[in-house]
């Protein structure tokens, strides 16, 4: 039986950002002298480490992400082969981030150095996105001295289709309108999803670019691979309706307030209510597995006056008493000579702000203890392609 096309959703514009051969090229922007060397970061070939990243100078050499260190020395024995540094991966990741969000509706990590974006309703045609996408690059090379790959087109396959043919450096748009052609002569291994065993079995029904199994019929490829075809099928169409769906990270700030029955004029007991409302906020935080690195204080006046005042926290805390100090802090420094001169509290409000996890992130790389790098998230074919 035929498949019914996929439905589509409106017209949409997604992006897909990839930092190019990210923890490599982060050693060579902190060490300048690795530049235009072969770079090779990963676990250490002695001990079966397998390699993470490798720059395009150690790429001309064969060597490539998911292979063995070992192997990786045997074909570039002149490589400089490096320990990962995930905390500062992580930090210029989320600068990357952040500027990502500058630019998109909503914005979708999904490995550390990957993200999905929605481009605003008002994207269409050719050019915005175009000057969105020249735009975003500009900028991370800017601020953080990365070069990242950006693809924009219908739907989320195009997007990185479109993203991974135009590395490095890479800037691609898919026309509305010009995704079969697009897609008709792609080797079908480039797809999604599509990893060696698939390919062979594809192979094996005469079916090796793209417009090949598009050009097939639906039922067919259900028939033979199940779901998975039918899905391979919809893609090779360029149908795809996954949504870009935002990031479940930890919340910026974690805040507790009240509002008074009776206005507070005394700074004794505003600083009661500021003790138990840190204590408050440094339970939920804790709570979450949650930290954070700057108190707020909120007040509103009793002519609802908005005041907010903030304190950096000496480091990445939980606990009740530096979250409590450094509020209490505020309240008598700032809030304290204004209640002096007659002034009455509304309102109270303590936050936790600068907020990170304490769990690793779904997409972050974990280091094992025999030495191997795991990369939870990535398969093969999306490694080689990092
Ligand atoms: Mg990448």
């Amino acid at each position: 039986m035929p498949l019914e096309p996929a439905p589509e959703r409106g017209f949409r514009r997604v992006m897909h950002c990839d930092l190019d051969c990210f923890f490599a090229a982060v050693e060579e922007l902190d060490n300048p002298r690795l530049r235009g060397k072969p770079v090779i970061v990963g676990g250490d070939p002695d001990r079966r480490g397998v390699v993470s990243t490798a720059n395009y100078a150690a790429r001309r050499f064969g060597v490539h992400s998911a292979m063995s260190g070992a192997v990786a020395r045997r074909l570039c024995p002149g490589g400089i082969f490096l320990r990962p540094r995930f905390d500062r991966y992580r930090e210029l990741s989320r600068a990357v981030m952040a500027i990502v969000d500058d630019f998109c509706e909503v914005r979708e990590q999904v490995s550390i150095d990957e993200a999905y974006g929605e481009l605003p309703p008002g994207v269409v045609g050719c050019t915005p996105a175009q000057t969105i996408a020249t735009r975003l690059k500009a900028r991370v090379l800017e601020e953080t001295g990365l070069v990242i790959s950006v693809g924009v087109g219908r739907n989320k396959s195009i997007a990185k289709l479109a993203s991974d043919l135009s590395k490095p450096d890479g800037l691609l748009v898919v026309k509305p309108g010009a995704e079969t052609e697009f897609l008709r002569p792609l080797p079908v291994g480039r797809l999604n999803g599509v990893g060696p065993h698939t390919r062979e079995k594809l192979r094996a029904m005469g079916i090796t670019t793209v417009g090949d199994l598009a050009s097939r019929d639906g039922g067919e490829l259900a028939a033979a691979l199940g779901k998975h075809g039918a899905w391979l099928w919809h893609l090779a169409r360029g149908q795809d309706d996954r949504p870009v769906i935002a990031d479940h990270g930890p919340p910026k700030s974690v805040s507790c307030e009240d509002t008074f029955e009776r206005d507070i004029a005394d700074l004794d007991r505003a600083a009661e209510q500021v003790s138990r409302l840190g204590a408050e906020v440094a339970a939920r935080v804790a709570q979450k597995r949650l930290v954070g690195r700057s108190v707020t204080l909120k007040v509103r006046w009793s002519d609802f006056r908005i005041m907010t005042r903030q304190q950096p926290l000496a480091q990445l805390t939980a606990e009740a008493e530096p979250i409590v100090a450094a509020a209490l802090d505020l309240l008598t420094c700032e809030i304290g000579p204004l209640l002096a001169v007659g002034g009455a509290l509304r309102l109270l409000g303590v936050g936790l702000h600068n907020i990170e996890s304490l769990d690793a992130p779904a997409w972050a790389p974990v280091e094992s203890a025999s030495g191997y790098i795991q990369l939870p998230l990535f398969d093969v074919d999306e490694m080689r392609t990092a």
